[in-house]
């Protein structure tokens, strides 16, 4: 299929993004493509223009900053996978990373592409919830820092505005706390039928903290509160207990791939393995 005709700009400097998108409210920003693309091709999305961020120096890579690692809006899933100071610091990123579509995918895709994009089934959101990371935006006015809480609204709807371009991503380093994200998918480049992201402080067997969210559970990623509340103390048998109420307060979708119900098992499920994992078991 064919996308309708666009004007193809490539912004040489956030402001200029930002420029463009004011003149131009049926102008879109472009990263990897892989989410707008196709839906260009079906005709979903019809921008008049499309502004190319995805060589714009300064957002790609990640750097230390104290207890905070801060990604690159426009760094590739391919090199997030791969990124030494993630991989020691807070390596659920990196694995998230590495469970996205295919290689051509991560060669290309984007992590604020993704955020930006807010499709309840993509992987990295409910990692970043589980995170408690920190969205960084820059528009017209400045730059705003928004709480991954805050940032998925609703159905493919962040809490960008228009004229705001995603520059990066703030996620704290985990030393002392274990983590994992499990998905499951049907085969290995889908999306999530259901994944889950787990963020565990624990000792001799004992969980003082956990932090879990759940992917397409609903229409944006959720945070599992009874599941983390009931892990608070818990050990052994109690933690079991604990993951069984993983599905609580969720509204997972019906589609071909998966009923609700099986959905809310594979929450249960799964929030086990994730927390197990974190756990070193
Ligand atoms: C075959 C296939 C399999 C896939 N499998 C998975 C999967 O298993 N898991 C998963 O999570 N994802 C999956 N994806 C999606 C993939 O990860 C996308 O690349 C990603 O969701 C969007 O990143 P992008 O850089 O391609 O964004 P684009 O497609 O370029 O843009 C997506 C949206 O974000 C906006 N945007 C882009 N950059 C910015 C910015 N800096 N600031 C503000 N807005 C911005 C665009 O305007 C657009 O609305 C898959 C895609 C394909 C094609």
């Amino acid at each position: 299929m064919i996308p309708a005709e666009f004007d193809y700009r490539v912004a040489g400097s956030v402001e200029e993004a930002i420029g463009l998108l004011s003149g131009n409210e049926d102008a879109k920003l472009i990263a990897g493509g892989h989410s707008l693309i196709p839906l260009m091709k079906t005709r979903l999305a019809r921008p008049s223009m499309l502004i190319d961020v995805a060589r714009v120096p300064g957002l790609t890579g990640v750097a230390r900053d104290g207890g905070t690692l801060r990604i690159g809006a426009m760094t590739r899933w391919h090199d997030l996978e791969r990124d030494p100071v993630l991989r020691e610091h807070c390596p659920i990123v990196a694995e998230a990373a590495g469970q996205v579509g295919d290689p051509q995918v991560r060669h290309a895709g984007t992590i604020g592409g993704s955020v930006a994009h807010c499709d309840p089934a993509s992987d990295i959101p409910a990692v970043l919830l589980a995170l408690d990371a920190v969205i960084v935006a820059q528009g017209p006015g400045g730059t705003r820092r928004i709480a991954a809480s805050e940032c998925f609204e609703g159905f493919f709807q962040s809490a960008l505005a228009h004229d705001e371009v995603l520059t990066a991503v703030e996620v704290p380093v985990l030393d002392g706390a274990g983590c994992a994200y499990v998905k499951f998918n049907q085969r290995a480049i889908d999306w999530a039928i259901v994944a889950v992201a787990a963020v565990v402080r624990h000792s001799g067997g004992t969980i003082s903290e956990a932090r879990i969210a759940l992917t397409n559970m609903g229409t944006t990623p959720v945070r599992a509160r009874a599941a983390e509340a009931a892990m608070a103390g818990a050990s052994g048998d109690a933690i079991a207990a604990a993951a069984a109420l993983a599905d609580q307060g969720t509204d997972p979708p019906e589609d071909t791939f998966a009923g609700a119900e099986y959905r809310r098992n594979l929450a249960r499920v799964l929030t086990l393995r994730a927390v197990e994992r974190a756990m070193g078991a």
